[in-house]
């Protein structure tokens, strides 16, 4: 061991997570070194994402996750003078189906507990902010004017340029392959030509988490199923709103589809297929385009025309019951597992890094422990993950 390569934390995976969390924990005078195997930071899930940021969920722990990482969105230009793409226009859920209504509307209550500025708008009020939308069978739907969208590139280079300013000591193309534990505390990491050592280890390696559990001896359940996502040619600025859209398209009954506008003008788009395509592949696969195509027609008909410029494929970290994973592994002292993001890994990213901060230094952090624990890695996961999926 030299002073050299010790730290008092290391994160592995400077992604949607590992990047910010490097940036909280250097802001408290650790010795941070951040791992990547990528040529740079972002490079995984993290800039597959469509950067919807928002923090109107049903999960108590994923409200106040999100509710730190919109703090963090929209004062960063003011705080720090650079733009990260910040387009506030809320989300919308348009609704056609009375059950989906009576569920968002059951939802309201919990939402507002926890101070989210959500509400039900009748048809006319969501035509209002989703102009052109189809109005045959539209009962209304839900909109959460404080959500919005950032720029997933200019968010991570961000996160890692004020690291940078905070000491972080960034290492690219250093992929982790083992890790250093002795009478069951983590002493450090190996890569292919190094080794590092320090106390806290946090493994924040999105898709890859169940490798990294097994070289730490613990079952850390996340799989990599993938999305597609892409993005038209700029048009005129006309839809405020990143829209969720749950009724069935062509393909039968999905999760959900959804798709925004970002302030250069670009619509952007994402859906989750029918059948979950799982593994690390990320090739184009023929079937997104066609369906993306008539589901965005059929809600916006006056998309008819719309110029796509890019598709690509990227991997939501699933775990069963579609909650994050954010906990000490068993049996490892020092070694923290967060991830298992699923498809919100980025709107989770900041305020899974200050969570991360709080337990590094041992003080009681923005999520209380009661609702800490549903994260746990020993929970019930046998839950299904359709919340996760937007
Ligand atoms: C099409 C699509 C659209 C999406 N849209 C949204 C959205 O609008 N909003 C939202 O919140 N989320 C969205 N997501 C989900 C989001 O992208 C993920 O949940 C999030 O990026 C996961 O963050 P992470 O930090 O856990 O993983 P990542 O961002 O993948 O970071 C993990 C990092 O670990 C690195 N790594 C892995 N193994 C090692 C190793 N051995 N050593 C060193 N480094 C390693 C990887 O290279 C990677 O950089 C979307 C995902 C997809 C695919």
């Amino acid at each position: 061991m030299n002073e050299k390569n010790t730290y008092d934390v290391i994160v592995v995976g400077a992604g949607s997570v590992g990047t910010p969390a490097a940036m909280f924990l250097a802001a408290e005078g650790l010795r941070v070194l951040l791992l990547e195997g990528a040529a740079s930071p972002g490079q995984g899930s993290n800039k597959a994402a469509i950067g919807g940021v928002r923090a109107t969920h049903s999960d108590p722990a994923k409200i106040l996750l999100c509710q730190k990482s919109l703090e963090v969105f929209t004062t960063w230009h003011e705080r720090h003078g650079e733009d990260i793409g910040w387009k506030p226009g809320g989300y919308c859920f348009p609704v056609y189906e009375e059950g989906l209504r009576d569920q968002l509307q059951g939802m309201l209550p919990t939402q507002k507990k926890f101070g989210l500025d959500i509400d039900w708008l009748d048809a006319d009020g969501i035509a209002g902010v989703v102009p052109g939308i189809e109005r045959r069978d539209l009962l209304g739907g839900t909109l959460s004017p404080g959500d919005g969208q950032v720029s997933t590139l200019k968010a991570s280079v961000a996160f890692q340029r004020e690291g940078a300013r905070r000491g972080v000591e960034l290492r690219v193309k250093e992929p982790v392959v083992g890790y250093a534990v002795r009478a069951g505390r983590i002493e450090g990491v190996r890569t292919a030509n190094n080794i590092y050592f320090a106390p806290r280890v946090v493994i924040a390696t999105g898709a890859d988490a169940l490798a990294h559990g097994r070289m730490l001896g613990a079952h850390i359940p996340v799989t990599p199923d993938s999305h597609e996502a892409g993005i038209s040619a700029p048009v005129e600025p006309f839809l405020p709103p990143l829209v969720v859209d749950m009724h069935e398209g062509p393909e039968g009954k999905t999760a959900n589809f959804y798709f925004g506008q970002v302030h250069s003008g670009q619509i952007i788009f994402c859906y989750t297929p029918k059948r979950a395509f799982l593994g690390h592949n990320r090739e184009n696969l023929s079937e997104f385009m066609p369906v993306l195509a008539s589901r965005l027609v059929a809600l916006i008909p006056r998309l008819r025309n719309l110029l796509i410029r890019r598709t690509w494929r990227g991997l939501y970290p699933m775990t069963p019951d579609g909650r994050p994973i954010l906990d000490w592994v068993p049996g490892v002292e020092g070694a923290l597992a967060a991830v298992g993001m699923c498809g919100q890994g980025f709107m989770l990213g900041p305020g899974v890094g200050a969570q991360i901060t709080d337990m590094i230094m041992g003080r009681p952090g923005l999520l209380p422990p009661e609702i800490l624990s549903t994260l746990s890695l020993s929970r019930n996961f046998g839950a299904t993950p359709s919340e996760a999926l937007a």
